[in-house]
């Protein structure tokens, strides 16, 4: 059983948003820790009078210094307490009755399933793993243990390989946990469509599953039929293959990585289209995207799904001109009547302030637009009311004239 080794107390007046059931603990708010931590190890943190507030676990390498992983002062912080965490994430998952729809799913989201650090995603019978801190890396082993026991996964694989890991002071490192032999790709089927996935190399776990509701939102046949669509970003191709399915007149996808592109032809092939019109092109959306507004190109649909472009507050204000420039390009390459369908994955950036640099974009184009729909990312990715930044992704379907 693991036990709390020391105290963490924080300064005075510095205790209201732990009571309000934040989970991080940054290292402005601290007044000093007392025991001997290493990382990953437990504390009880205490108000600066010494009242107990909750149990966390400490990084002192970290700008978060802390994650709390309950407030019950009776939670006895063992294998069953990670247990039953995990079996209270899986349930939900359950409730939603995804398998009728993917065999692609996100078990575990992290803070916004009281697992602060923790990401689990399941291929089909593989499961992998994301350990984004101290706290949870020091017990991979030991949960990755219980999701053989609760799932009996052909295999666990740990991509511990996610850049933010160097703000913990870890190293980055993909291993196999539980099985072997892992295939080079695994061919997942999400409504039906078929995705090759590499488990060990592709991005994040291998592939976007908290776009899946979007792709059908943002490709459905009432947007895309008969049109000529532009897929920017386009990585597995994933929105270009649910809008060739519903009708698009041709597809051209667009990514700056040729691996990507090589993977979204093939993704596309393994659902039926060879087909002449659709493009596959290696470049700078940037640069493309004013190529094709010099030659006048035009499209009747456009998706925008960039990487993260803010990871820390510094880069907001780039990120924004980034967001507006992309947005303001495709505005003028749409026809009128078209679809705008743009995302942020960048948490600094709140959905209000996308909205305005969109809003900002289609006045500099020249263009009005209506917002149709607007999206985030799938139930099996939940946020926390208490822990806002679990909120991520953000998605406006405009309309154009
Ligand atoms: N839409 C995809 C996910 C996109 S991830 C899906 O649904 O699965 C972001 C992609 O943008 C990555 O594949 C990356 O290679 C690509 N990328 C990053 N910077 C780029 C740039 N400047 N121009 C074009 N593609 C870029």
């Amino acid at each position: 059983m693991e036990s709390i080794v020391g105290n963490l107390f924080l300064k005075p007046g510095r205790d209201k948003s732990i009571v309000r059931h934040h989970p991080w603990i940054f290292s402005g708010a601290i007044k000093r820790f007392e025991g001997d931590l290493q990382p990953g190890d437990l504390v009880a943190v205490r108000a600066a009078g010494g009242e107990y507030l909750a149990t966390a676990y400490v990084n002192k390498r970290s700008q978060i210094q802390a994650r709390i992983v309950t407030w019950d002062a009776n939670d006895v912080i063992d294998d069953a307490f990670w247990r039953e965490r995990l079996v209270r994430a899986l349930a939900w998952r359950e409730q939603l009755q995804l398998s009728a729809e993917t065999n692609a799913v996100r078990l575990v989201n992290a803070e916004a399933d009281g697992l602060p650090g923790l990401v689990v995603d399941k291929y089909g019978d593989y499961l992998v793993m994301q350990c984004l801190t101290a706290g949870i890396d020091s017990r991979k082993q030991m949960l990755a243990a219980l999701l053989v026991e609760l799932l009996q996964p052909t295999a666990v694989i740990d991509r511990s390989d996610a850049p933010v890991r160097k703000k913990e002071g870890l190293p980055l490192t993909t291993d196999v946990l539980y099985g072997v032999a892992i295939p080079d790709e695994v061919v997942i089927t999400e409504n039906g469509l078929k995705f090759a996935v590499d488990l060990l190399n592709g991005h994040k776990t291998g592939f976007y599953l908290d776009q899946r509701d979007n792709r059908t939102v943002a490709c459905a046949r009432r947007y895309v039929a008969d049109g000529d669509v532009l897929n920017v970003f386009a990585y597995t191709g994933g929105f270009g293959v649910y809008a060739a399915v519903n009708g698009a007149r041709s597809v051209v996808h667009v990514d700056s990585s040729a691996e990507s592109i090589a993977l979204a032809q093939a993704n596309m092939r393994r659902n039926g289209y060879h087909r002449r019109q659709d493009e596959y092109v290696v470049a700078d959306a940037f640069q493309l995207l004013r190529d094709y507004r010099d030659s006048g190109r035009q499209f009747d649909t456009i998706i925008l799904d960039p990487p993260k472009f803010a990871h820390s507050q510094r880069d907001v204000n780039r990120a924004t001109r980034g967001y507006k420039d992309l947005n303001w390009l495709a505005f003028r390459l749409l026809r009128p009547g078209g679809i705008l369908a743009t995302f942020s994955c960048s948490g600094l950036v709140s959905a209000d302030l996308f909205q305005k640099v969109v809003f900002g974009a289609v006045i500099d184009a020249g263009r009005d637009a209506q917002i149709v729909q607007t999206m985030t990312q799938s139930a099996d990715h939940p946020v926390l009311l208490s822990f806002p930044e679990s909120a991520y992704l953000k998605g406006l379907l405009c309309r154009v004239w």
